[in-house]
């Protein structure tokens, strides 16, 4: 089989304009960037406001492995089946961070005979809205440093500044910095950090935002730090938010592509579920649920992290809930669950599968509990064996849960069909509604304790003493009503990563909290997980090259 990039390169795109026609959008909806890329206007879902909405589908997974899920793929591979079945469905991604495409993990643009394109653009530099968030969060770091280089009249605590700078690559070395040596002339000297870009709240803030003004607002909010008396700062008592939201008046704008069946792609803001809420933007979603019937959108890593944000923070932010749940599960991943290691995945083990399958169980009781209509997506890897793949579906009969068995990865929609079907069936059929985790006026605590045991299955929590002061610190704020955005690893159940499966007993631990006011959530740091990700010995980008007539290399 080709390559991603080989499939990838050979597609029959059609330029963008064929797209946008084909979503009915007027000369004044859109603006090209270059022949395959579009912006859509930023008040364009405000012209579509009185249009019906489209049925929602969320595509989410077990705990993801080394092994692979490919959930990316299934929801650009439904998307595709869905068009198949003459249903008009539009795809909404999140935008690639060159962290993991240039570090272990790869691209996050499908797979195979599911991907969008032009997947290169997108896993790259794209429209350019990441680093749009880079220069905007690292021009908000530069105005705190000068602000306090020229008399700080806010009275800003050097050692109590939270505002970190970014960068969009896995630096392990910029983790801890200093800044500010050299002498009275080159800045107060303080201890500073660097985050990754997509756990920037500025990235939190584009998808969440309903619309310009409203990306504004929650800038103003953006709590920088603290003062020598211990009292907030934010962003509009410094002024900045207006030349903040200039920075990203073309970044707010949803993203328009394609998909290599030309099904339309809407891809918006990045963040990373596992330190960042994990869903692309609220924008992008409800615009898709204008133009299309149904939209397909995904939420990161496994049920536990991607879906429980979307579910509990961004509903709640947009006004939205899915109509169906899509579990993605792999043969592969379950039976490392199960206790295998990644090479020997390649023949038949149904006592690791059988063993593996705990942590399917786990997320489709998680999914239950928000009392959403789901169904497993089995995506088929080509060492599954058939007695392998019978076992799974036969598990999943047994337990009374829909499957179905997709193989998009090597047909493209054709091979999501009976998802498809399944799925329109499923939304039809909806009769109950989206049931939190939590409720927003329950105390801090009440709520790390609810997700921790009801989406974790964790015995309870144990919080640091730093913790337990800042959680009495922020009830005193008023920032007690927000909803908690859990930072936790994404590789277990539990917040430790090599607990596979489903850990039993296990205690999770706050060890620190960030406010992340104008996200309009509480950011709660458990086990060893890194705002900022290191690189592995040999990261992929050592596979890429471009030759002298423009091939690209290695690009998956
Ligand atoms: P996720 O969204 O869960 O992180 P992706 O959809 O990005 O996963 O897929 C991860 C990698 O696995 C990609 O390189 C993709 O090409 C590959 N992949 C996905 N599904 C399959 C499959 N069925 N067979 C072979 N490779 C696959």
């Amino acid at each position: 089989m080709k390559s991603d990039i080989e499939i990838a390169s050979q597609a029959q795109m059609k330029p963008i304009r064929y797209i946008a026609e084909k979503l009915s959008l007027t000369e004044d909806d859109w603006e090209p960037y270059g022949h395959y890329k579009a912006k859509l206007s930023v008040d364009l879902l405000e012209k579509l406001s009185d249009r019906p909405s489209g049925k929602v589908i969320l595509t989410t997974s077990i705990n993801p492995t080394p092994a692979g899920e490919g959930k990316s793929t299934v929801t650009v591979g439904l998307g595709q089946a869905l068009n198949h079945l003459n249903k008009k469905a539009i795809i909404a991604l999140r935008e690639p961070s060159l962290g993991p495409t240039m570090g272990i993990k790869g691209g996050a643009a499908g797979g195979g005979y599911a991907q969008v394109i032009p997947m290169d653009e997108i896993n790259l530099h794209f429209t350019g809205d990441i680093h749009a968030i880079t220069s905007a969060n690292n021009a908000l770091a530069a105005f705190i440093d000068n602000h306090i280089q020229h008399g700080n009249e806010m009275h800003i605590d050097p050692r109590r500044i939270g505002w970190k700078r970014v960068m969009d690559i896995n630096d392990r070395a910029l983790r801890e910095v200093v800044v500010g040596l050299g002498g009275p002339g080159k800045g107060i000297p303080r201890q500073d950090g660097f985050n990754i870009t997509v756990a920037s709240e500025l990235m939190a803030i584009l998808c969440l935002a309903a619309n310009l003004q409203d990306m504004k607002r929650r800038i103003g909010k953006i709590v920088i730090g603290y003062t020598y008396e211990k009292q907030p700062v934010n962003v509009e008592q410094l002024g900045f938010e207006g030349a903040l939201t200039l920075l990203l008046k073309d970044a707010i704008k949803p993203n328009l592509v394609q998909t290599l069946e030309n099904t339309p792609a809407l891809i918006h803001g990045g963040p990373f579920a596992n330190i960042a809420h994990g869903c692309n933007s609220v924008m992008a979603t409800k615009l898709a649920s204008k133009l299309g019937d149904y939209v397909v959108t995904e939420a990161g890593f496994g049920a536990d992290l991607g879906a429980e944000k979307f579910l509990n923070i961004k509903t709640r932010a947009a006004g939205l809930e899915p109509d169906a749940v899509v579990i993605v599960a792999t043969i592969r991943a379950l039976k490392m669950h199960g206790g295998l290691k990644k090479d020997q995945l390649n023949s038949q083990d149904l006592e690791a599968l059988n063993k593996g399958m705990e942590n399917l169980k786990k997320h489709i009781e998680t999914i239950e509990q928000f009392q959403l209509p789901f169904i497993v997506a089995v995506n088929k890897f080509p060492a599954d064996t058939q007695e392998e793949i019978d076992f799974l579906t036969k598990w999943c009969e047994k337990h009374s849960v829909e499957v179905s068995v997709v193989d998009v990865f090597a047909e493209g929609g054709q091979g999501g069909l009976d998802l498809a079907g399944k799925v329109v069936r499923l939304c039809e059929a909806k009769t109950t509604s989206l049931h939190y985790s939590y409720e927003l006026d329950d105390p801090i605590e009440l709520k790390i304790n609810k997700i921790a045991k009801k989406i974790y299955g964790a015995g309870g929590v144990e919080f640091s003493s730093k913790a337990s002061k800042q959680m009495v610190q922020m009830e005193q704020l008023g920032y007690g009503n927000l909803p908690v955005c859990m930072a936790k690893t994404q590789y277990s159940l539990s917040d430790r990563p090599e607990k596979l499966g489903r850990p039993k007993d296990f205690t999770i631990t706050v060890k620190e909290f960030h406010p992340s006011v104008g996200a309009g959530f509480i950011v709660a740091l458990t086990g060893d997980v890194m705002t900022m990700p290191g690189l592995p010995k040999y990261p992929a980008a050592l596979n890429m090259d471009i030759t002298e007539e423009g091939v690209i290399k290695g690009l998956f």
